[in-house]
């Protein structure tokens, strides 16, 4: 008989995994507004080694929540799978990519736009954050052959999540490049990789057709066109309601600081 996985077991895992997420965000987002100095130099050392901290140890429990989510799943569909091993970028590259990250967003900061800065540096952190839950779920998925699905979730959903989305289920061992996804979500991306491991479970979150049709419907020829193209009709319904919550954050921390 086939298996359904409820939208509310769905949800409830995704909203655990987004905040851990959150929680980093808002870490590293009053981080930084706290400790940019009203003159002179923002000391960089410092910052990345709050970006690493932050990004260690929420990332450690997405990992974790993902991992034991695999073996739920894995469990309820009778898979003869392995159980889950969290992954987590070595150190090193951890500490790169927070270099680069902030090495970026540094402009923003030398202009005067603290806010700009703050939010660069914490998006930052919350992707890397992500970046553990998608990869432990990829990587498992991989080894254990089983399929993946990309889910959008959230009030924000963005062209290049709902074109992933679009594509539906796909077996984990023909994903290439890992962290490919992770690269191009956008800042507040609540969506996340479902996994099946058999053919006939379905998820009552994942409407595979509809966002195949939103795909299909997009104008220009190539996926690249076809994602911008998404990404402006996105854009023109999101950018009040965006600018207005960006706004009202940075008024609250500095308000209550
Ligand atoms: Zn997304």
């Amino acid at each position: 008989m086939a298996r359904r996985v409820s939208k509310r077991a769905w949800e409830g895992y995704t909203r655990r995994l987004e905040a851990q997420r959150a929680a980093a965000y808002d870490d590293a987002y009053e981080w930084v507004v706290r400790n940019v100095p009203s003159r002179g130099r923002l000391d960089m050392k410092r910052l990345r080694l709050m970006m690493v901290e932050a990004a260690n140890h929420h990332g450690k429990s997405t990992a974790a929540l993902a991992a034991t989510w695999f073996d739920q799943m894995a469990r309820a569909e009778g898979a003869d799978a392995m159980k889950a091993v969290p992954v987590n970028d070595t150190a090193k590259t951890r500490v790169k990519r927070m270099a680069i990250c902030s090495n970026k967003a540094l402009p923003k900061l030398e202009a005067g736009d603290v806010e700009g800065f703050a939010r660069a540096i914490a998006s930052a952190v919350a992707a890397d954050v992500k970046r553990q839950a998608t990869n432990t779920v990829m990587l498992n998925a991989q080894k254990n052959g089983a399929e993946y699905a990309w889910i959008p979730g959230g009030a924000e959903t963005c062209a290049f999540c709902i074109a992933l989305a679009a594509n539906g289920w796909q077996p984990a061992a023909k994903a290439t490049a890992m962290g490919e996804h992770a690269d191009h979500i956008h800042d507040n991306c609540e969506c996340e990789f479902a996994i099946r491991f058999n053919e006939s479970t379905e998820y009552g979150a994942y409407d595979a057709q509809k966002y195949a049709d939103i795909y299909g419907d997009a104008d220009g020829r190539s996926s690249q066109d076809k994602i911008n193209s998404i990404r402006r009709e996105l854009y023109a319904e999101n950018r009040d309601k965006i600018n207005e919550q960006h706004r009202e954050r940075y008024a609250a921390m500095n308000g209550g600081g």
